[in-house]
């Protein structure tokens, strides 16, 4: 059975390891600004939310990219062949949940799972990231996080939207 990357915000400390491993194995930087994950942390509650890529099962980064460089692979990760990006920018905009986003060359980057190794897992010693084939209590909790699909706005913002709602309907 295929595994799948699941974000649990109740685990979550907001320790940030998980975008620094994530940044030094895809872009050779500690720089969490580069990761293909994000914390969105809630510091007056104590709270923070991993944003992590669903793999969407209908991918609009995927269905939004004129050139067809976005595609799926056998392990159903979505991926980009970056030979045939124009660099448009479509699949940005499309993301809901604002986890695409481009480089400074305009090449845009996402969450490839490590292809089947995430970083983020092993260094996030808080187990609020796991990488397994899936339980029916962890689908329920991805499928809930992804309910929240903001339409517009940056990358960011459309994160700390979805932030937002999984903290108002978590513990925290
Ligand atoms: S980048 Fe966004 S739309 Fe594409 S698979 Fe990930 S969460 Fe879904
Ligand atoms: S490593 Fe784990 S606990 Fe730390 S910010 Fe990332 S998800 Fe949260």
């Amino acid at each position: 059975m295929k595994k799948e990357l699941f974000a649990n915000p109740d685990l979550c400390t907001g320790c940030n390891r998980c975008t620094i491993a994530c940044s030094a194995k895809n872009e050779g930087v500690f720089q969490p600004s580069k990761a293909r994950l994000r914390v969105t942390n809630f510091p007056l509650r104590g709270f923070s939310v991993p944003n992590v890529c669903f793999q969407c099962p209908k991918a609009n980064c995927l269905e939004a990219c004129p050139n067809d460089a976005m595609f799926r692979g056998a392990d159903g990760v979505v991926r980009l062949n970056r030979d045939l990006c124009s660099g448009c920018g479509n699949c940005v905009n499309a993301c809901p949940y604002g986890m695409v986003e481009q480089n400074a060359k305009g090449i845009p980057y996402k969450c490839d799972l490590c292809d089947g190794d995430p970083a983020c897992v092993k260094e996030c010693h808080a187990e609020a990231l796991v990488h397994a084939a899936g339980d029916a209590a962890l689908f329920q909790l991805k499928a809930a996080q992804m309910k929240t699909r903001p339409q517009s706005g940056t990358p960011l913002e459309k994160r700390h939207k979805v932030a937002q709602t999984i903290k108002r309907n978590s513990r925290g």
